[in-house]
């Protein structure tokens, strides 16, 4: 079981709800480091699943709204969605569904490290609407990926 202290991220709210069960999807990450990400059959550093309530980690899920997510840094890499929520691949404007794509990449920027932007179109701010799309890095977002990893801007 991890330290408390290992969980790096949650995200907060302003269903395909599933039951408890490994999820596997892939992220599109835009190009703005080295980095790379992909799909792992077997030994992957991250793992996605949905899970409701208390699930065996310390950090029990609060049902609709609220935390919406949380993550595990490598190498522990899990990655939690809330299973009482609302989700989707494709949420509509405006619907009370969010978009699991954008949560994802919310909580990768945290396992690379990155901390919450106050700006409320970045990737890492806080929290995220129902309906909503965030799946562009926002300037802000680049420049914390660029420090972080001693690129040039
Ligand atoms: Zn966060
Ligand atoms: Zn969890």
């Amino acid at each position: 079981m991890p330290e408390r202290s290992q969980l790096k991220a949650c995200m907060n709210s302003s269903c395909i709800s599933k039951s408890s069960g490994t999820q596997q999807m892939s992220i599109t990450i835009p190009k703005v480091s080295h980095l790379t990400f992909s799909e792992a059959v077997h030994r992957a550093d991250i793992v996605f699943s949905f899970h409701r309530g208390t699930h065996g980690d310390g950090h029990s899920f609060d049902g609709r709204g609220g935390v919406l997510a949380h993550a595990f840094a490598p190498v522990d890499g899990r990655f939690h969605y809330d299973a009482d929520e609302k989700w989707s691949t494709h949420p509509a404007q405006g619907s009370d569904t969010y978009d699991l794509e954008s949560v994802a990449l919310h909580e990768i920027g945290h396992l690379l490290g990155l901390g919450h932007s106050t700006e409320r179109d970045a990737v890492m701010f806080s929290s995220i609407r129902p309906g909503s799309l965030k799946r562009q890095l926002y300037a802000n977002d680049i420049r914390g990926v660029r420090a972080l990893y001693g690129l040039r801007p």
